[in-house]
């Protein structure tokens, strides 16, 4: 019943609200439609009133009213999640928490700040003052600071800083769902609870991240004629600690034919890794790549670094974005190849799948290990297919961290035992993004 809809407005008095059904639509969705088999799924769920909240107090308030009537709460920072992390499942409240956008503090080695500050506006001030982010997803012109530690997992950077989980997040303020909200100071071990929950243990309204500092980026296209190649240089630059680097993206042709706005500079029927490194390493960069047969090929030298479009934009799940521009039919996979066997696992699935599925690595440093994590595009067909290809990859040791569902357990993470019990502490009526943690 929607009885507390109409005694919203009174009882949260001042709090920004939304009953219409455009805002309501647009503030339910997310990326989940990269997936055929989310978008098939996911489509009609819809909030029954967004509700966006400008501080603490009122994020407060509007807890505390969820809980007395009942009602679901499901966070939402940009909504550019692809697993339909936001979509309300079961109706209720969206909260919006983009008006909580104020950088806090920054520090030297890092910044605190509200949630809902956009990653590229805190990328930008903390370059202004001769910082600059550790990691960030390719949608961080877009996607919020609170959104990428509930909801993603790594990015460009991850080849030096690893993931979110690799001491990405030194601390948050948390706001639970119980008669009377409490507001968690979270450091340390528990931040596990928090990092990637999907909102489902608690609402983040301040977030502290490491800093790293300012490097003058250059921006490379390494181009081969065999995609091993691409993929063994990838591993050497990755190795060579004496290049600073944040980005090493082995792609594999014709994934760069859907590149639209970069045709005039990448040759053709050539796989490409792209890279973003330390001004001044473009020799020994080149040598590298001589060694695997790949010659350097498009250069964005530092000075124009943020001024064009980007390699990075090309990247991450952008890879996927431009290929699905090109062909609707196309989706993907989070794969992890191992490190010692990442040939032969490739060899395998090439030659069952072949072009069904196009090769896209990104090399990440993780856990203090060097690894080939891979987001291939898919040719989608069916979803029997689909699984039939994701069985197939786990049964050669190739790990598929799921993005075809909304499931938190599925969806990467592993055990969820202590999310589960955090949970019910902080949630005792399941009322935090329900139906999304088993
Ligand atoms: P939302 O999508 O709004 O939210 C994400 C999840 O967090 C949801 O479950 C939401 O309920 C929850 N949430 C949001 N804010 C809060 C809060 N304050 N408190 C509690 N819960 C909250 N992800 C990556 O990790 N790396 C990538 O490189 C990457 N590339 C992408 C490329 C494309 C083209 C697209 C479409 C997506 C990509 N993503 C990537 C996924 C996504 O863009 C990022 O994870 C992004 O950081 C999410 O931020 P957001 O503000 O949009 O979060």
């Amino acid at each position: 019943s929607l009885t507390w809809r109409a005694g919203a407005e009174a009882d949260l008095d001042g709090v920004l609200l939304y009953t219409d059904e455009e805002t309501l639509e647009k503030l339910s969705k997310d990326f989940y439609w990269y997936s055929p088999v989310l978008d098939k799924r996911l489509k009609d769920k819809k909030a029954d009133a967004v509700i966006a909240p400008k501080n603490e107090r009122e994020v407060e308030e509007v807890l505390a009213f969820a809980y007395r009537h009942r009602i679901p709460v499901t966070a939402r920072g940009a909504g550019t999640g692809n697993y339909g992390q936001s979509i309300p499942l079961q109706g209720g409240i969206v909260l919006d928490l983009s008006r909580l956008d104020r950088i806090v503090e920054i520090g030297d080695g890092y910044a605190r700040v509200q949630c809902g500050v956009k990653l590229g506006v805190l990328e930008k001030t903390a370059r202004e003052q001769g910082q600059e982010l550790r990691i960030y997803p390719s949608t961080y012109a877009k996607a919020t600071v609170g959104g990428f530690v509930s909801g993603g997992s790594g990015g460009v950077g991850s080849i030096t800083w690893g993931s979110l989980w690799d001491g990405n997040v030194l601390s948050a303020v948390v706001y639970s769902l119980e008669e009377q909200p409490q507001r968690l100071e979270i450091s340390g071990e528990a931040l596990v609870d928090y990092i990637h929950n999907y909102g489902t243990t608690g609402i983040m309204t301040e977030v502290t991240i490491p800093l790293a500092a300012k490097t003058a980026w250059t921006q490379v296209v390494v181009q081969f004629d065999e995609f091993e190649g691409a993929l063994q240089f990838g591993e050497a630059l990755s190795l060579d600690d004496s290049v600073p680097k944040r980005l090493v993206t082995p792609i594999e042709w014709p994934l760069p034919s859907f590149f639209k706005p970069l045709q005039k500079v990448l040759s053709p029927n050539k796989h490409v890794v792209f890279t973003e490194v330390a001004e001044g390493s473009l020799t020994q960069l080149s040598e590298i790549a001589a060694s695997f047969k790949g010659e350097v090929g498009h250069i964005i030298g530092p000075e124009m670094y943020r001024k064009t479009i980007g390699l990075s934009d090309f990247t991450w799940n952008h890879t996927t974005l431009w290929a699905l521009k090109a062909d609707s039919a196309y989706t993907y996979l989070q794969a992890g190849f191992e490190p010692g066997r990442y040939l032969e696992q490739l060899r395998t699935l090439k030659a069952m799948f072949g072009d069904e599925l196009l090769m896209h690595f990104e090399w990440i440093r993780s856990g203090g290990q060097l690894l080939p994590n891979a987001l291939p595009v898919v040719r989608f067909t069916t979803e029997e297919r689909l699984y039939h290809i994701i069985a197939t990859c786990r049964s050669i040791g190739v790990e598929i961290y799921d993005p075809h569902t909304w499931m938190l357990d599925n969806g990467g993470r592993g055990a969820v035992v202590s999310m589960q019990l955090r949970k019910q502490a902080n949630d005792p009526l399941s009322l935090l993004n329900p139906g999304k943690i088993g």
